[in-house]
């Protein structure tokens, strides 16, 4: 049922076909009096007393725990900080080596830039030594030299060609090594079941505006397991991580529980942004948005495959849905024009040098009737390549 049906509406996608792979997507319709409510209802009424008085102060955590749900993470171990995906991968990736003294930090090769210049800066703070490696390399470093491995960072979802990474199995080989496992969910949340309780992950962050459809901006999350709540040391120790941030005292004392992992003010209407955009993929579940990522995906293939079985030899994502995330990537020639192209006729897309397109299945606002619009908007977008 789920495959087919069409999912939830109310967003204003204005129009536009969005498979950005996957920046940021359309807003829900209802954000705007969402904003008005709070802006007018509670900031307006209340001004400074709104972040005691509305549960402002509270909402990194509120929304951490809705967005637990997404994550298969109890409550109480998911916070929304406020600050970036980077900022909260310092914060994570310091903190996972405050928790072991060995000599390595190990880095997935294929990860997000962002990870890898984050990687590289916590070693050299830290005098650890960075190892990256890619792939099957990466579990045979941690099987093989794992005792020498502080943290090992990886991701889900290759961000590139959307191939999966098994969260437990890795998970595993790095606690047999005593190394700590610090995952990056940003391509992963709010399309794919994570389970990060019943995989054991130490540590996990991931992005607001992307899936989880944030907007723009949008404050990343941080996930902790319980069991490290009273151990683990954030490098960015700012007031509201204190176990009493209005006691206003000069020793940093770290708040009891994922608290901890917050640093100053958050952004709040972000943080409104980001709690909105969670409900429907919250009451849809995550399985099923699995599965309706999943279908739209299969679509995009099949339909290709029909149109132009030459661009569907060019994929370079695992052919097995089973085995990708819910994007996946075309080599075409020219793949900066043709992402051009396209959006000239409306398909928003994003190419990755020098020759890969990246097509993103949000399951709550793409349709399968514009998943065979796409493709033949990439047809004739690939025909004037040649
Ligand atoms: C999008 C993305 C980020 C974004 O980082 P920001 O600091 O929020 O800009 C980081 N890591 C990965 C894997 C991403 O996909």
């Amino acid at each position: 049922m789920t495959a087919t049906r069409e999912l939830a509406t109310g967003f204003d996608t204005g129009g536009v076909i969005h498979l950005n792979g996957n920046s940021l997507g359309p807003p829900r319709e209802s954000l705007v009096a969402e904003l008005e409510r709070v802006v007018s209802g509670q900031w307006a009424r209340r001004q400074v007393q709104g972040w005691f008085e509305d549960g402002w102060l509270d909402l990194p955590r509120t929304v951490g725990d809705k967005l637990g749900t997404l994550l298969g993470a109890a409550p109480g171990q998911v916070v929304v900080a406020g600050e970036t995906t980077s900022s909260t991968l310092f914060n994570a990736m310091v903190a996972a080596c405050r928790l072991r003294e060995r000599p390595d930090l190990l880095v997935d090769a294929d990860s997000f830039p962002t990870d890898l210049y984050i990687a590289a800066s916590v070693a050299k703070l830290l005098n650890r030594q960075l190892v990256v490696k890619s792939g099957h390399e990466f579990d045979a470093y941690l099987a093989e030299r794992g005792t020498r491995v502080t943290a090992a960072v990886a991701a889900p979802v290759d961000f590139r060609t959307g191939r999966r990474r098994d969260i437990g199995s890795l998970t595993a080989l790095a606690r047999r090594a005593g190394a700590v496992s610090v995952w990056d969910l940003s391509h992963a949340a709010g399309v794919l079941p994570c389970d990060l309780d019943a995989h054991d992950v130490d540590l996990a962050v991931g992005c607001g505006y992307k899936y989880l459809g944030g907007g723009p901006g949008a404050p990343a999350f941080l996930y902790l397991a319980a069991r490290l709540r009273s151990t683990v040391d954030f490098p960015l120790a700012g007031w509201h991580g204190h176990a009493r941030p209005f006691a206003m005292v000069p020793e940093f004392e770290p708040a009891p529980d994922v608290d901890r992992a917050r640093t100053g003010t958050p952004p709040l209407l972000s943080l409104i942004g980001l709690d909105h955009a969670l409900d429907p993929l919250v009451e849809t579940g995550i399985h099923a948005l699995r599965e309706r990522s999943r279908a739209l995906g299969e679509s995009f293939l099949d339909h290709l495959g029909e149109r132009r079985p030459d661009l569907l030899r060019e994929l370079v994502s695992p052919r097995d849905a089973e085995s990708r995330g819910a994007h996946l990537a075309l080599r075409v020639p020219d793949a900066e024009r043709a992402e051009r192209v396209l959006a000239e006729r409306g398909v928003l897309v994003d190419h990755r040098h020098p020759d890969l397109i990246r097509f993103a299945f949000a399951p709550l606002y793409v349709t399968h009737d514009q998943v065979r619009r796409a493709v033949d908007a990439l047809s004739h977008a690939v025909e004037g390549a040649r």
